[in-house]
């Protein structure tokens, strides 16, 4: 078996924030035999990276050794019955072509999450989610090779240990596995999410037998092209820093002195929303250098052109000291950094 490998591969289209960087050695497996040889013929010394389609990362650099970019292609129904289908898809498939195959066959469950860039191979890193669904309410297993090993497990939905934008995989396991496939459980009759505020809106003159899947996506689509900027045209990562959950006294104290706050009440808290917190600071549409704060989504850290790893550094920590300084609440960031 011949693998291909790039050497001083560029990344700078391998991020969808455009930073630049170079992997020492890239590669993109097609099979599971292909991902065992190259995880049996590594230096096991060297520094091993796993990247998708780099929709959620900061390049803070060139990549050392050994970047995997895996390329497990293939999208399938598994079994079905009455009420269920269940299919499943190799790591390297685009995940929206993933959502639009699922809801062209009439099957309901990843309408909501229409659009979302990346690989269904990074799916479950971060458990990804919109409007009000998240990949954990139709992930049936996940099915994973052991990098020390190349060993394959699968893990169930409850094993994943997934929670808001995490998972075991980015937690406790974090660099032990690379994600091979996933495993999804949908419905074949409509059971659609609108209650997220805009699309409970788009459909509250509508019959119930208009809210398919297909017309749910439709208007997520709608939605998303309305608000979030396309990484062709202006390199972003999507949200740049997660809702940051907090106490219920808090959360209230915060309410009385700004009563426009967006939030919302979660069984470990209550969720603010980081948009909002980030507009009231003031840096909604503000650029620094080469990159800002979008205009029309706060959340969304751009790069207007030519920004380096420090310009990102220097904005993001800005943005996070005026939260802090305004509301006393700190600000994680969503996409993963590295090296
Ligand atoms: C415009 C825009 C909108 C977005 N909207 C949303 C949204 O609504 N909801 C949401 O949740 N996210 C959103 N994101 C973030 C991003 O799309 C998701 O996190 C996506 O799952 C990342 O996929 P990727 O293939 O690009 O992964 P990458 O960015 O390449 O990698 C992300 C992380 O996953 C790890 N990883 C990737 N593939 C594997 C694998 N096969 N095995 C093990 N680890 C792996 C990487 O090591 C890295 O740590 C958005 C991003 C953008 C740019």
């Amino acid at each position: 078996m011949s693998l291909r490998l790039e050497y001083n591969a560029d990344l700078s289209r391998l991020n969808t924030l455009g930073l630049p960087a170079r992997a020492a050695c890239l590669v993109r497996p097609t099979t599971l035999d292909a991902l065992e040889q190259v995880l049996a013929d590594r230096d096991p010394n060297a520094p091993l990276y796993v990247i998708g389609e780099g929709s959620n990362l900061v390049l803070q650099g060139d990549l050392p050794g050994l970047t995997i970019s895996l390329a497990i292609d293939g999208m399938t129904r598994v079994k079905e019955t009455d009420q269920h289908v269940w299919v499943a898809a190799g790591a390297g498939v685009h995940w929206d072509d993933l959502v639009a195959w699922t809801v062209e066959q009439g099957w309901q469950g990843l309408e909501n999450l229409s659009l979302i860039p990346g690989t269904a191979g990074a799916a479950p890193y971060q458990n990804i989610g919109a409007y009000g669904v998240e990949l954990a309410q139709v992930l049936e297993q996940v099915t994973v090779m052991e990098i020390a090993t190349g060993k394959v497990t699968h893990y169930s939905c409850e094993e994943c240990e997934f929670a808001y934008r995490d998972s075991r995989f980015k937690g406790r396991d974090k660099g032990r596995y690379i994600i091979t496939g996933i495993e999804l459980k949908l419905n074949r009759q409509a059971h659609c999410n609108i209650s997220y505020g805009p699309l409970e809106q788009h459909f509250a003159d509508q019959p119930p037998q208009a809210v398919t899947a297909a017309a749910v996506r439709n208007q997520v689509i709608a939605i998303r092209q309305s608000k979030l900027p396309d990484p062709a045209e202006l390199a972003n990562a999507g949200s740049f820093f997660k809702n940051p959950v907090v106490s219920a006294d808090k959360a209230e104290s915060l309410k009385a002195a700004f009563p426009g706050l967006v939030c919302y009440a979660q069984q470990d808290g209550v969720k603010l929303a980081a948009g909002w917190l980030i507009e009231a600071a003031g840096w909604k549409g503000k650029q620094l250098g080469p990159v800002g704060m979008h205009r029309e989504q706060a959340l969304v850290l751009v790069n207007y052109g030519g920004a380096t790893p420090s310009d990102v550094q220097v904005l993001a920590s800005a943005v996070r000291g005026d939260v802090w300084q305004r509301f006393g609440v700190q600000l994680e960031q969503e996409p993963v950094v590295l090296p």
